[in-house]
């Protein structure tokens, strides 16, 4: 079975093999060394300038950011259900906050930020995704967090890019806080999670908040290469493991490149074939189609040709087919999955399969016509 799912994403040999050492002590030299290693590795691959790991899924380092950054109000953007759950994080937490909502196809309008923070001069921190993951969504977090930041310096911007680290090349000049999470772009199984921090979200933590997400109290353990509570020492092994394949063996511009063929070439493949897809800006993360018989071609795909893409949620529950473009990923097994599409319309009766689908893959991944 091929698993597309945009996360988790499959776990290359490489790490499931170094994850399969026998685990070690966390409050030892030898995990102190390793932790260094992979700290100063992370540091490097999230361009910031500082870092903290949690043993959590993404949201618990969502959950974090909340918690240590919104002292009084926070401003949030919510274009489908990741965007919703900072939402759903500030109300159990009795945060004030002031939302913006749009459709899950729809990106963050640069002017509602401005009226929301004409109106709330007390908001003091921004939250928005870089790729929605709900609609495979782009949100344009450059021209938004640069406003923010144009309107009010002293404002925490906080980006999540769960779906997007791994995957583009992130500009971080006016991010305070970057959070990523394991099982997404860096192929590693879930259960790890972390912040990227600018020198200014360190000062204004303080002495952070919260019991188990305090930031500060991580920060402080982490930059002495241990870890506040038992450190996930398995699955940071495998991140150093892949944190070394992704700089230093493929190298971060080979990646982004990498991935870009993979999804400009999915996204053209399938509109060849007639598809509809759903964003108004596709993020390079996955490819969302908007299709009324999404759910009979994933069974399809599924059961006829071994390939497992995703679905929607909520109110887009059986319209959604949702492809990753996440990871280290071969050209042919990605070729395969537009083509299986392609095979599933034919059996839907609604084209004729002619290869359409590949053709187009294999020209615009391999740049056939360009030559
Ligand atoms: C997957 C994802 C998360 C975190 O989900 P977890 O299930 O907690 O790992 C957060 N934001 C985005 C954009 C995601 O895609």
């Amino acid at each position: 079975m091929l698993l597309f799912t945009p996360g988790p994403t499959p776990v290359p040999e490489r790490i499931r093999q170094v994850m399969a050492a026998p685990t070690i002590h966390h409050r030892t030299p030898e995990f102190t060394k390793i932790f260094k290693e992979t700290r100063k590795l992370l540091i490097e691959f999230l361009k910031m300038d500082e870092a903290v790991v949690f043993a959590s899924t993404g949201t618990g380092a969502m959950e974090a950011s909340v918690v240590n950054f919104c002292k009084k109000k926070a401003l949030i953007v919510n274009s489908g259900k990741f965007g919703e759950r900072f939402v759903e994080i500030a109300k159990s937490y009795s945060k004030e906050y002031v939302e913006l909502k749009y459709d899950w196809d729809e990106a963050v309008k640069l002017d509602d930020i401005k009226k929301a923070m004409r109106e709330n001069p007390d908001i003091d921190s921004f939250f928005i995704q870089i790729c929605e993951s709900s609609g495979g969504l782009r949100q344009p977090f450059e021209e938004a967090s640069q406003l923010v930041k144009a309107l009010n310096d002293e404002v925490v911007v906080v980006a999540d890019g769960i779906t997007a680290i791994g995957v583009e090349p992130i500009d971080t000049t006016h991010l305070d806080v970057l959070i990523g999470g394991s099982q997404k772009a860096l192929m590693l199984p879930p259960g790890l999670s972390f912040l990227g921090l600018s020198p200014y979200a360190q000062r204004v933590l303080g002495e952070g908040a919260g019991y188990y997400f305090n930031v500060a109290k991580e920060l402080k353990s982490q930059k002495e290469g241990t870890t506040a509570f038992t450190a996930a020492t398995t699955l940071i092994i495998g991140l150093r493991e892949m944190l070394n394949i992704l700089i230093k063996e493929v190298g971060l511009d080979e990646l982004y490149d990498r991935t870009d063929r993979i999804a400009s070439a999915t996204r053209l493949a399938v509109e060849a074939i007639g598809l509809t897809l759903f964003p108004q800006k596709p993020a390079n993360a996955m490819t969302a189609i908007y299709d009324e018989d999404a759910e009979a071609i994933r069974k399809i795909l599924k059961s006829k040709f071994g390939v497992n893409v995703a679905g929607g949620q909520e109110h887009l529950k059986g319209k959604l087919i949702r492809i990753n473009h996440m990871g280290l990923i071969e050209p042919y097994e990605a070729s395969f999955v537009v083509d299986s599409i392609e095979m599933a319309l034919d059996e839907l009766g609604r084209r004729s399969y002619e290869g359409l689908a590949n053709r187009i893959f294999n020209e615009t991944y391999f740049r056939i016509l360009e030559e």
